[in-house]
């Protein structure tokens, strides 16, 4: 049993895509992986769920499989050179077409971003690493002045800060890819580049709730909009890799604090995303600003974090893994954790919201070794899980698929088993349960969630206290 509620998402990559590595990485501290569609093929994720669904039957441990899609990542075209040097204040044409022949011209193959770009929005390209200004429109393309000069070459990503693009955060490689994953039964698929509401239906009538959807904020227009897009979602990303080309650098963690108070708040769970161990894809040890960095968005509550170069292409995959394990463990067993992620929750007047408030000040109160829910969909376990009480919460389901779900959100350990017949029954398995899934040794006190009778989804009505016997 892991013994820490935060959960680690792990990039899978060359580094890390090994059978033996991936089973590794479980062992130190991995609870869900996440397959990268910007890379590899079909073949490649296929061999790694294939691998990851091994794991969980040979360690008995539900793990999320999180399929990441590429979204619209827009690309400069190629240039006669491979490369084209921006000089400071000089003024470069931005047209529609895939190659360039000419110094000073800049091809775009996407004719909807030429049409939507005015004056005064600003282009970056390769990370942020450049940037031009639009100055002028013309019915042949645009001019740009250069303000952050260097060496532009073929196919760098672009981002476009200013303007709302008329584009959908699904391309045409995202559905061929989203079909492939539903059809490998993953977890979660995570959608990138969301902009508004509209995107998020989008893709829901597509997965049709085959599996879970997770938004990736990485546009200021999602930021603006973030109530709306975290409600419909089933989790969210603060990807702060775009996010901090699209928005000055600056607002980074100040979005991540809103997106993961919003996401607290409506008991979403929220993953905090990329650069969290950076210079270990080199070094055998993280920067202290890097251990402050996962230790803080732990802090402020969320309920994974996630390793992407790190386990991808990096030189210490497990050792990555090991460390981040470590600063979550001491973070979280500093005595003002729990006030510090507990973000002011409000209950809603429901059933389950009581249950989930009682769940939290009865373990408070006894020092429960744990608490056990029964759950059909998952989001009895989610709703306590909101609450973050001070004990592992065991999420007891009949369905594999919401055990693994499941594996992505604060605190809970998903328990693959069938509904007990009686309540009697429910109290006898329990203690086998309490005992083999949280050390739980006689004397203790545990704390059981139910909905009676048994099996249906949303009916979570009885709490029961029990002794270890
Ligand atoms: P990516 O998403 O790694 O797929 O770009 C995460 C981010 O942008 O931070
Ligand atoms: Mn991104």
């Amino acid at each position: 049993m892991r013994k820490r509620f935060a959960k680690i998402l792990a990039t899978v990559g060359p580094a890390s895509a090994a059978p033996d590595t991936l089973k590794l990485l479980h062992e130190v501290g991995v609870d869900a992986f996440r397959l990268n569609f910007s890379h590899g093929s079909h073949e490649d994720h296929a061999r790694a769920i294939k691998y990851i669904r091994a794991i969980e039957k040979s360690s008995g441990n539900s793990v999320a499989i999180v399929a990441d899609m590429q979204g619209p990542k827009i690309r400069v075209g190629t240039f006669a050179g491979g490369e084209i040097t921006l000089r400071y204040a000089e003024t470069v044409s931005l047209e529609h077409g895939d190659s360039s022949d000419k110094p000073g011209l800049i091809r775009l193959p996407h004719p909807a971003l030429m049409s939507a770009l005015s004056i005064g929005d600003a282009l970056k390209f390769d990370d942020g690493k450049l940037m031009v200004t639009i100055i002028g429109k013309s019915a042949t393309g645009l001019k740009a002045r250069v303000d952050v000069p260097g060496v532009l070459k073929n196919k760098k990503g672009v981002n476009v800060i200013g303007a709302v693009l008329p584009m959908s955060a699904m391309t045409d490689k995202d559905k061929i890819d989203m079909d492939f994953a539903l059809a490998q039964k993953v977890d979660f698929i995570a959608l990138s580049f969301v902009q508004t509401v509209q995107d998020v239906l989008d893709a829901q009538k597509i997965i049709k709730g085959k599996a879970g959807l997770i938004v990736k904020i990485e546009k200021p227009s999602a930021v603006d909009d973030i109530e709306a897009i975290v409600k419909l979602a089933d989790a969210v990303m603060v990807a702060r890799g775009d996010l901090g080309v699209e928005l000055p650098l600056e607002q980074v963690p100040v979005v991540q604090r809103k997106i993961i108070g919003v996401a607290r708040a409506l008991g979403k769970p929220v993953i905090v995303a990329t650069h969290m161990l950076e210079s270990m894809i080199d070094a055998p040890t993280p920067t202290r600003a890097e251990a402050s960095d996962v230790a803080t968005a732990i802090y402020q509550g969320a309920d994974a974090v996630m390793l992407s170069a790190e386990t991808a292409v990096g030189r210490h995959p497990a050792t990555a893994v090991a460390i981040m394990d470590r600063i979550i463990k001491a973070a979280e067993g500093d005595p003002s954790y729990p006030d510090n992620s507990r973000t002011h929750l409000r209950p809603q007047a429901t059933i389950n919201d009581a249950i989930s408030q009682s769940i939290r000040g009865i373990a408070e109160v006894l020092g429960v070794k744990a608490v056990l829910g029964y759950t059909k969909s998952g989001s009895t376990v989610k709703r306590i899980a909101r609450e973050r009480p001070p004990c592992p919460i065991l999420g007891l389901t009949p369905d594999k698929a919401v055990a693994s779900r499941m594996a992505l959100t604060w605190g809970v350990r998903p328990v693959v088993m069938d509904d007990p017949n009686s309540f009697d029954e429910m109290l006898s398995s329990t203690q086998t349960i309490a005992k083999e899934q949280a050390d739980a040794t006689p004397g203790d006190k545990i704390i059981i969630a139910a909905g009676i009778p048994f099996g249906r989804p949303g009916t979570t009505d009885t709490l029961k206290i029990a002794t270890i016997d």
